[in-house]
């Protein structure tokens, strides 16, 4: 018999009952240290006061109203995102597929009204993920999200990630962007090749291309800037970001210049919850965390610290760890044993991570992490790959 909640999901049957900072309880007692952040979700760690408050705050006051009338928090939200990024402007959805979504559309748009209506096809990379819409999945074109969904949506051209060459010969005529991860989240933690965005930025330049990054994952200050693109020297027309934007609470956002978003006038797009008051003012109090001075020096030093200890595990447990990579809070460990075996002896320990393509193990602690929390996660590390070691014999 079917259960009530759609199976889509391969549960683990585990339960958490409360949330607090670092860590996660279960209703019996038992704590975790949390290094997933769901999935690069509660980047300031479980309930965090501020957010608490922000959220309560405005519950009490106004929840939503529709986008037909002016949204002061949502106004203020976007005037401090452009402020904080390349971006003129800002339209809010509610998750990272429907952010891409509206980036999609926009660059179809941008090109109709600038007088290409033949350019409507995007350039996205093999192991991409970009969503579970039918756009977004046909952009990511992943065999085991498309299988039996097709037709897919047309105008894709699929190339290999870091490939700029193959990005060359497959732009044409119809072409109208490049769509890309600045580092591959799902599919195992990959960054972008040095010198890579760059590239990409002055091939869509040299094409009359846009340029489209996918953020959603790599945003809000996971990698140790405010995004991705920040530490690549180049900067995208529209981006999509999601994920860790109001610390949990659901929201994404489509950010562009105003050169892109020319098409996006009244009535070309539109959400009925997104950008609404009460997920823009738990948004606003996490961009006023994210903002702090000092904040993502933080994240960049806690980040050095993981690497460093995460590379000494590596290298003294070579058997089990074949390599260990990412960006600041944004690391991957490839397994030589099955990641889920990872992820297992982990959890049995009291560590949470998260799985990813590539038998990448996923280490994502919430970016308001210390010393003491890494030391405590690489000691259940230690002991992990001390039982798996031994199994591997
Ligand atoms: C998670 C993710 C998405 C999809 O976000 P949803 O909120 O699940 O729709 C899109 N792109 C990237 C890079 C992601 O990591």
């Amino acid at each position: 018999m079917i259960t009530a909640t759609m199976p889509t999901y391969a549960r683990i049957d585990l339960a958490f009952a409360k949330g607090e900072s670092v860590y996660l309880f279960t209703a019996d007692g038992r704590r975790y240290l949390d290094f997933g952040c769901g999935i690069a979700v509660t980047g300031l760690g479980h309930c965090h006061p501020h957010l608490v408050h922000a959220l309560q705050e405005q519950a009490g006051r106004l929840w939503h109203v529709s986008n037909l009338y002016r949204i002061p928090e949502q106004e203020r939200l976007a005037e401090r995102l452009v402020a904080a990024s390349f971006a003129d402007t800002v339209f809010f959805a509610n998750s990272g597929a429907e952010a891409v979504e509206c980036g999609l559309k926009m660059v179809r748009k941008y090109h109709d009204d600038t007088g290409h209506p033949e350019r409507y096809r995007v350039i996205t990379f093999a192991s991409a993920f970009h969503g579970r819409t039918l756009a977004t999945i046909s952009a990511g074109r992943q065999p085991k999200h498309i299988a039996g969904f097709a037709p897919l949506v047309e105008g894709f051209d699929q190339v290999p990630f870091g490939d700029l060459d193959a990005v060359r010969a497959a732009i044409g005529r119809e072409t109208a962007a490049i769509l890309v991860e600045p580092i591959i989240g799902e599919s195992g933690v990959r960054p972008a090749p040095a010198g890579f965005l760059r590239g990409l930025r002055e091939l869509a330049d040299q094409n009359g291309l846009l340029l489209f990054f996918d953020e959603v994952q790599t945003g809000f200050g996971r990698t140790g800037t405010l995004f991705a693109y920040e530490g690549e020297g180049a900067a995208p027309d529209v981006m999509a970001t999601a994920k860790q934007i109001a610390g949990g609470f659901p929201m994404g956002a489509c950010l562009a210049t105003e050169k892109a978003a020319v098409g996006m006038v009244a009535g070309a797009h539109g959400s009925t919850f997104g950008g609404n008051p009460l997920a823009c003012a738990v948004a606003n109090a996490a961009l006023d965390v994210v903002l702090e001075p000092g904040f993502l020096p933080h994240v960049r030093a806690m980040g050095a610290y993981l690497r460093e200890r995460l590379e000494a595990l590596s290298r003294s447990n070579s058997r089990v760890i074949e390599e260990v990579r990412g960006r600041g809070l944004m690391m991957g460990v490839k397994t030589r044993c099955p990641n889920a075996e990872m992820i297992d002896a982990l959890r049995a320990h009291g560590l949470i991570t998260v799985s990813a393509g590539d038998n990448v193990v996923r280490v994502y602690p919430p970016l308001i992490v210390e010393r003491p929390h890494i030391d405590e996660a690489m000691e259940i590390f230690m002991k992990a790959c001390a039982e798996l070691g031994a199994r591997a014999g």
